[in-house]
């Protein structure tokens, strides 16, 4: 692990985010290079940050092929902040494995789709991944695209688990962002009609999840048509009050069945992970795919 945020260099900007930036580093003595997340927080507390740090430790026990390692979390108060007085903000900062692959939403951007057979061993990774999380009590909130993270030999990973929890307050103190948004299960977006008692937050993974693998497959974002406004309005319409997803003629029934599986909108009625990693769709023989992505970062 990365005891302390000076042990690290930037060596550039990988991306920005809905509130952070994401700069690839090398640690001095080992030269091992990581990517570090860095989240700005304007008007918060050092306590509040402390806390936030101290509640993500736990990322750092996450071991597991499918999901990205996180090396270390630090609250870097304002003492190190940018600015040079003292607004009460400071730096949340994530160190983590660096995925030189870049993102599934770089890939997307430049192929739009992908043939099934590839979709099929994404969705078998992340749902791999989402049963390592969810057997450590730690719900993602946050699959898309953005974060399905790609390394050098093509395979996918899930990144930012957790951290979405962690910067919960902070993102509600934002504007309505369509990218937090957009991937929400309804019981997440209107808890009172689709909530019932005790949604957990797992079956809201597995709907995101099914959203992303349609993405992949339609070579957009599957709810809304590229002409309807892709606000918080629109969105809250389709997925609460909608028919349902819409499924092109062009999947196969495999595929078809995987998705309708996952974006049942009634929580309690959506496949669980367990179910989703024996479904026909995810354990085609003809696919032993091993190298997922790589001809396709
Ligand atoms: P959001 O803030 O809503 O999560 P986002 O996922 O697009 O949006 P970030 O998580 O800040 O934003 O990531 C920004 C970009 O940085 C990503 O799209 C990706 O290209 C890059 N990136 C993030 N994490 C890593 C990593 N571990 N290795 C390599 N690149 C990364
Ligand atoms: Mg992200």
């Amino acid at each position: 692990n990365v005891e302390n945020l000076s042990d690290l260099e930037k060596l550039e900007v990988l991306g920005h985010g809905n509130g952070g930036t994401v700069y690839k580093v090398c640690h001095k003595k080992t030269s091992t290079i990581y990517a570090l997340k860095v989240l700005r927080f304007d008007h918060y507390a050092t306590g509040i940050l402390q806390q936030a740090a101290s509640e993500a430790e736990i990322l750092k026990l996450v071991d597991s092929p499918y999901v990205i390692r996180c090396h270390g979390v630090f609250d870097n108060g304002f003492m190190s902040s940018t600015s040079d007085h003292n607004d009460g903000g400071g730096d949340l900062c994530f160190v983590m494995e660096y995925m030189e692959g870049g993102s599934l939403l770089d890939v997307l951007r430049a192929r739009q789709r992908l043939p099934e057979q590839v979709i099929s061993s994404v969705a078998k990774r992340v749902l791999q991944g989402l049963h390592y999380l969810h057997a450590m009590q730690i719900v993602h909130r946050d699959i898309k695209p953005s974060n399905l993270l790609i390394n050098g030999r093509g395979h996918v990973k899930i990144a930012d688990f957790g951290v979405s929890h962690v910067v919960a307050g902070a993102r509600e103190a934002c504007d309505a962002y369509m990218g937090t948004y957009a991937y929400m299960s309804p019981e997440r977006f209107d808890p009172e009609r689709w909530g019932g008692d005790n949604a957990n937050g797992f079956a809201g993974d597995v709907w995101s999840l099914g959203l992303v693998a349609l993405q992949c497959h339609m070579g957009r974002f599957p709810l809304i048509t590229p002409e309807q406004k892709p606000d918080w309005a629109t969105l809250m319409c389709v997925i609460c009050f909608g028919e349902g997803v819409e499924m092109p003629e062009t999947a196969s029934p495999e595929f078809r069945s995987f998705i309708w599986r996952c974006v049942e909108k009634d929580w309690r009625k959506r496949a669980t992970i367990d179910e989703l990693l024996d479904h026909p769709f995810v354990n085609k023989t003809c696919c032993p795919s091993t190298e997922d992505l790589v001809d396709y970062v």
